[in-house]
């Protein structure tokens, strides 16, 4: 498949929505009771197949329609978790290459408004990996997300290049530990060292903590052992279709 394909395949499919969501559980360490479900885009390219989301959302940034997928996203998963029969907590993902338009909030405010969701039971995750845009501007947008009474988790923290200025400067509520370095837990202490003091530095800062990636036990023992609040990874479950909670009350 030729780069110009997939970029027609994509406009395509941002005007038509042609996009179904992935549900993967999160799990509160202390109760073992699955609290939140993380929203995961997918996209299945007729003729092509799957194509990989980061693959796709990289591509929908470049073409700057990136934003037609995440409002898109935000509308389609609000009203889900709204007919949930547990008010379990959404978790959304959203490129932080559009916090410059200073339209995300808007989108999230109607988002809301248009499900009825409450906004207590929406976080919103901006991967550290991304571009923020200008400080001023993204620091005032994500002011204005924690004003709607939304979380704000900095994902994949401890891959990018500006993760402690981003700690420091912006008004994240959770940091969320890249799958890379939970991976290494317990095969070489220097990653458990750092992983313990992250854990210290974002509880010192007011801040939970979820991990991502985990798969073993070890992992999730060690991480309940030093207070990770969440846990996320094929240990708990897959991103799929399917999950628990997706019928609406009424039925
Ligand atoms: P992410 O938000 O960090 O999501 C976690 C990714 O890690 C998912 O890949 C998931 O399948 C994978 N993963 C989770 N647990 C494990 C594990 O235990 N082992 C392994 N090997 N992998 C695990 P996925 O679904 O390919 O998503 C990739 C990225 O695409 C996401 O990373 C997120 O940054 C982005 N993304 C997904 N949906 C959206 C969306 O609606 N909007 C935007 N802007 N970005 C999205
Ligand atoms: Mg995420
Ligand atoms: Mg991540």
């Amino acid at each position: 498949m030729t780069d110009t394909s997939m970029e027609e395949d994509l406009k395509q499919a941002i005007s038509h929505n042609a996009f179904q969501i992935n549900w993967m559980p999160v799990l509160e360490t202390a109760t073992e009771h699955v609290v939140a479900f993380e929203a995961l885009v997918r996209w299945n390219c007729p003729g092509v197949g799957n194509i990989v989301p980061d693959i796709f959302l990289k591509l929908a940034e470049k073409l700057k329609l990136i934003e037609n997928i995440d409002r898109w996203v935000l509308h389609y998963t609000c009203q889900a978790a709204q007919n949930w029969e547990k008010p379990l907590g959404l978790s959304v993902n959203i490129s932080p290459s559009w916090l410059e338009t200073e339209r995300v909030s808007k989108t999230i405010e109607a988002a809301l408004s248009a499900s009825g969701l409450a906004p207590s039971r929406l976080q919103i995750e901006f991967s550290e990996q991304g571009n923020f845009g200008p400080s001023d501007l993204s620091r005032k947008e994500l002011s204005r997300i924690r004003a709607l009474g939304v979380k704000l988790v900095l994902d994949d923290f401890g891959t990018g290049s500006q993760a402690l200025e981003r700690l420091i400067d912006l008004p994240f509520t959770q940091i969320k530990l890249d799958r890379k370095l939970i991976h290494r837990i317990g095969k070489d202490s220097r990653v458990d060292t750092v992983v313990r003091c992250l854990l210290h530095l974002a509880h010192s800062l007011d801040m939970t903590c979820c991990a991502e990636g985990v798969e073993t036990e070890e992992q999730l023992g060690f991480l309940d052992a030093h207070g990770c609040e969440e846990i996320q990874g094929f240990l708990i479950g897959r991103p799929a279709i399917a999950m628990p909670f997706d019928r609406p009350s009424s039925t």
